[in-house]
């Protein structure tokens, strides 16, 4: 189908499967995969007319069969991976498939492929300059078309009028100067038909220059995970506390520590029940060397925060308030890092720690979770709060449409902690009422003021998927055209 994102979320599950009903324990998923199995298995002896096997030599018959399945299953959960143009989670498949089947030839062989791949790959980042963590990042990512699947329930697509609504209301109540509203245009004429769901945020009255307009906090959010001694994160908001100031709020069901009563709250309320005295240790060592924002070790934190609001709301990801809101980045020309290992592999972990059948629960389907991929990072804001890497998706900041000449900014709001998720949006000039509210998505210092319309455009692309039409950006392109056409021709 052209999905291979897909074939590996399908095939990994069935690899979990028969490795269960291989090594089943009494009252496990396994055991009930190796009693179905078995009966499938006596029907088509009975169907080809075969003789009935001794009871001893029946059991070696259905381990064997089991065995063969789980050697074509890895067959495709390669193949697939192979498709996504990764070919250093394609080696550590291999890897694994040849201790587990140490007589099959067809193992080693692909092994030597991918290793010859890999070291092709390696040599040319080599050779294009890049060295150390920058060169690995490129090598260890495979890259995945971001599109909407055919098959996605049209709900799915486009934001409802009631969630609409509830969205406006949500800002009027946290800013008195902002409203939500439509701006004209659709992000997909060909599919929709009605009033455009792109939406944005005005001055619902004049505001002056400097005005805070408002805080907006997050629960989606990650952070490097390597404390100094007198360091403290508040779990909720990433926030650092410093020492010796603020004092902090300890939840009352284990040791999390928070910056705030709110974020104390916020964390019990969306999503701390279900991850609580759950040991997930495992995602916070790999986000110890986190040092960059694309790090995975961030990615892996940012699928437990999310998967665990899911699981707390009992909602389907796609309908929770905090991820029907987004909008995705399908940009159909470019392709996405992406990942077996972190967007596959590490969410079905997560899932299943959380106590989600992932066989069963269909509303956590792969292409559910690459759609909230796709809208995690169309919304997320990143920055470096000293060598701290922050990740954050923050519920209303995301309204904010993108210009070159913002006339607001945003920064890391500094209340009961520094650095963390938490956003505070300010006026950078007097804005009228009913005017727009633009912040820049280039950043770079100054909100990229200093960077030229092509530099720009470079950062801009995954966001906007054409050139910005932006009151600069017009402006700029009709200077250039002027001085063109003034230009001696001589
Ligand atoms: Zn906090
Ligand atoms: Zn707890
Ligand atoms: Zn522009």
């Amino acid at each position: 189908m052209g999905y291979p994102e897909l074939a590996a979320g399908d095939a990994k599950k069935a690899c979990l499967l028969l490795e269960h009903a291989l090594e089943y324990e009494e009252n496990s998923v396994g055991m009930k995969v190796r009693v179905a199995f078995d009966t499938f298995l006596q029907f088509e002896v009975e169907d080809e007319g075969k003789e009935r096997m001794e009871p001893g030599q029946w059991v070696f018959h259905v381990k064997d069969c089991l065995t063969d399945l789980l050697r074509n299953t890895y067959r495709v959960l390669l193949k697939a991976v192979e498709f996504t143009l990764d070919p250093w989670e394609a080696l550590h498949i291999c890897q694994g498939a040849k201790i587990r089947f140490p007589d099959d030839e067809f193992f080693p062989q692909e092994f030597r492929v991918y290793k010859a791949q890999f070291e092709k790959a390696r040599q040319t980042t080599r050779e294009e300059g890049h060295e150390g963590a920058e060169a690995n990042r490129q090598l260890i990512q495979g890259r995945v078309y971001l599109r909407q699947y055919p098959f996605m329930p049209l709900g799915y697509l486009r934001r409802s009028e009631t969630l609409i609504r509830s969205l406006e209301r949500e800002l009027t109540a946290v800013s008195p100067k902002c409203k939500l509203a439509r701006i004209s245009g659709s992000n997909n004429p060909d599919v929709f038909s009605g009033p455009s769901d792109v939406l944005g945020v005005f001055a619902s009255s004049d505001i002056a220059v400097g005005d805070c307009l408002f805080v907006d906090t997050t629960v989606v959010g990650a952070t490097n995970t390597l404390l100094t001694p007198d360091e403290v994160i508040c779990e909720a908001c990433c926030g650092t506390i410093s020492p010796g100031g603020q004092e902090t709020v300890s939840a009352e069901c284990c040791s999390a520590v928070y910056c705030a009563k709110q974020c104390q709250t916020g964390a019990s309320i969306s999503y701390h029940k279900v991850l609580c005295g759950k040991d997930f240790r495992w995602l916070s060592e790999a986000a110890k060397t986190a040092n960059h924002v694309n790090h995975p070790g961030l990615d892996g934190l940012v699928w437990l925060r999310v998967l665990s609001v899911c699981v707390q709301g009992n909602c389907h990801p796609l309908e929770h308030p905090l991820l029907a809101r987004l909008t995705p980045q399908y940009q159909s020309k470019t392709v996405d890092r992406w990942s077996y290992e972190w967007n596959v592999d590490i969410p079905i972990r997560i899932l299943r720690q959380l106590g989600i059948d992932v066989w069963a629960d269909h509303r956590f389907d792969t292409w559910v979770l690459l759609t909230v991929w796709a809208r995690l990072i169309n919304n997320r804001n990143v920055k470096m709060h000293h060598e701290r890497p922050v990740y954050g998706v923050n519920p209303l900041f995301s309204f904010f449409n993108h210009s070159c000449e913002p006339n607001a900014t945003w920064k890391s709001s500094t209340g009961t902690s520094t650095g963390g998720t938490t956003v505070e949006i300010t006026a950078t000039r007097a804005v009228r009422q009913e005017e727009q509210i633009f912040i820049s998505y280039c950043g770079g210092g100054a909100d990229g003021q200093g960077l030229n319309k092509d530099q720009r455009q470079e950062i801009l692309m995954p966001w906007l998927g054409e050139e910005c039409s932006c009151s600069r950006c017009q402006r700029e392109t009709l200077q250039k055209s002027t001085r063109m056409s003034t230009f001696p021709s001589s």
